[in-house]
């Protein structure tokens, strides 16, 4: 049995140890010339036992710190009534009260985060679920915390210096770009940092750079397969092998489609950006995303009672980061529906699973891989004092696109049959809903009166998507 081991660098990167780990027992080499390389086999194949108690430890040290030094933290625990004196085995971890998307809101900008500014090296933000979004702060070993999980989650599906990685997630606030900038590049692969747009120069890049996997949503990898035919270009021609994808719920016949169509396998991807960003993929197996158990704890919860499920039933992801420094996150509930697979993969690896994420617990949206929450978009709408109570947001797959309107109803004294000034509140309304929500919707202003009114609690969305 021999593993290759991904060196730091890839000047470095070589066939350098040849490791006798006892997770080599039952471990089946597969991949390129019978060569399978390993980012960190230490972690990846540790057996369950040895990772349970280092979980363990590594909850025990978070909770300690976190009581001890965070207000934010020490009142919660108080409240629920619980130390750090009470956790002694990994169960224990219900012990602790859970974390929203509304305490995130409460506590912005920095209140949540337990190290000074100083200790502070870069910021990224998310939609909040109304006008203010989620910042997140990382400290440096946050960011080596990030890419060594996206790098683990890479090399896994046999990517390394060998490779071109083209990423065309959006750089920025946005997670998605900067994250797999860095875990591409920690793996020696080289980068081409396309961003998003320009689609005809992401395929010429493809072409011209021998790219090997690139890094978008699956919505934005069909859209340049489209493109690419309509240039006279097939991707599946191409030395394009491996597509990088997530950030927005996909299904297994899309996957299809994109496999078959153009030749890339779809590698689904999950984070999120309170955990960092993207941080754990399918491995070359394709059956599930392995979730890192040093550096996080998952669990699946029954939304209605907060009760654990178990192995294979569906129910809400509940995270808790391990290593975060910056911005912890304890108990988060993700929103996001799931089941966890616990049986070891078939590449060896011992982490669990997440399956094909089938929904949500609450109303977030996902516009090309941006989250939205219709109480952001009502927020934003009730900032124009022309607006009245009622609005509706239709949801659209145009080509392999999201589109997105949002019909608003006017107060009685605002609307007019004058075209001009409409057309100038419309403007307006359309330029704030892109600027808070950061992608673009159509807007419809509406006679008052008009809209659906509902007796129970209000349907403002119709989602009409296919996926
Ligand atoms: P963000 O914080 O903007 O990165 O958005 C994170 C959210 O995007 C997650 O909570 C999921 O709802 C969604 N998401 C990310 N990756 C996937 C994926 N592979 N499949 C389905 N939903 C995803
Ligand atoms: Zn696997």
């Amino acid at each position: 049995m021999v593993f290759i081991v991904g060196a730091r660098s890839k000047k470095h990167y070589m066939l350098h140890a040849i490791i006798p780990h006892s997770a080599a027992r039952n471990f089946p080499l597969l991949t390129v010339a019978g060569l399978l390389a390993v980012w960190n086999p230490k972690v990846e194949f540790m057996p369950q036992q040895e990772l349970d108690e280092l979980q363990l430890k590594l909850l025990k040290t978070m909770v300690y710190r976190l009581y001890n030094f965070s207000s934010f933290y020490k009142e919660r625990m108080n409240a629920a009534n619980v130390t750090p004196d009470d956790i002694h085995t990994l169960a224990d971890v219900t012990k602790l009260p859970f974390m929203t998307k509304k305490d995130l809101r409460e506590y912005y900008p920095d209140r949540l985060f337990t190290v000074p500014r100083r200790e502070i090296v870069r910021y990224h933000a998310s939609s909040g679920t109304t006008g203010k979004p989620t910042i997140v702060a990382y400290t440096r070993s946050d960011i080596e915390m990030w890419s060594e999980s996206l790098a683990r989650a890479l090399s896994s599906i046999g990517l390394g210096p060998d490779d071109v990685v083209q990423v065309a997630n959006t750089y920025g606030l946005f997670t998605g770009g900067l994250g797999f900038h860095y875990a591409a590049e920690k793996i020696g692969a080289a980068v081409v940092p396309a961003s998003t747009g320009n689609t005809e120069r992401q395929i010429q890049m493809i072409q011209d750079l021998g790219v090997t996997a690139m890094a978008a949503t699956p919505s934005y990898m069909m859209y340049l397969g489209e493109v690419a035919e309509k240039m006279g270009v097939s991707i599946k021609d191409t030395t394009l092998k491996y597509g990088l994808l997530g950030a927005e719920p996909w299904s297994d016949k899309m996957r299809d489609r994109i496999q078959e169509w153009l030749g890339v396998t779809g590698i689904n991807c999950f984070g999120a950006s309170e955990l960092a960003g993207p941080l754990w993929s399918e491995c070359d197996h394709q059956c599930g995303i392995h979730i890192w158990r040093d550096i996080c704890l998952l669990e699946i919860i029954d939304p209605e009672t907060g009760e654990q499920v178990g192995p294979g039933e569906r129910g809400e992801m509940v995270l808790t980061m391990l290593q975060k420094e910056a911005f912890p996150i304890v108990r988060y509930r993700m929103g996001d529906i799931t089941t966890m697979e616990t049986e070891k993969c078939a590449c060896g690896r011992t982490h669990p699973r997440i399956s094909r994420i089938t929904g949500r617990v609450d109303d977030m949206l996902i516009i090309r891989g941006i989250n939205v929450f219709p109480s952001q978009v009502e927020y934003c709408l009730h900032t124009n004092p022309e607006v009245g109570n009622e609005f509706q947001i239709l949801v659209d797959r145009k080509g392999y696109m999201d589109e997105m309107m949002v019909k608003v109803e006017l107060k009685p004294e605002a609307f007019t049959d004058n075209i001009l000034e409409l057309n100038a509140l419309r403007e307006r309304i359309s330029s704030r809903l892109k600027s808070s929500l950061n992608v673009g919707a159509k807007v419809e202003l509406v006679a008052p009166g008009t809209l659906p009114r509902f007796e129970g609690k209000a349907k403002r969305v119709v989602d009409r998507r296919e996926i």
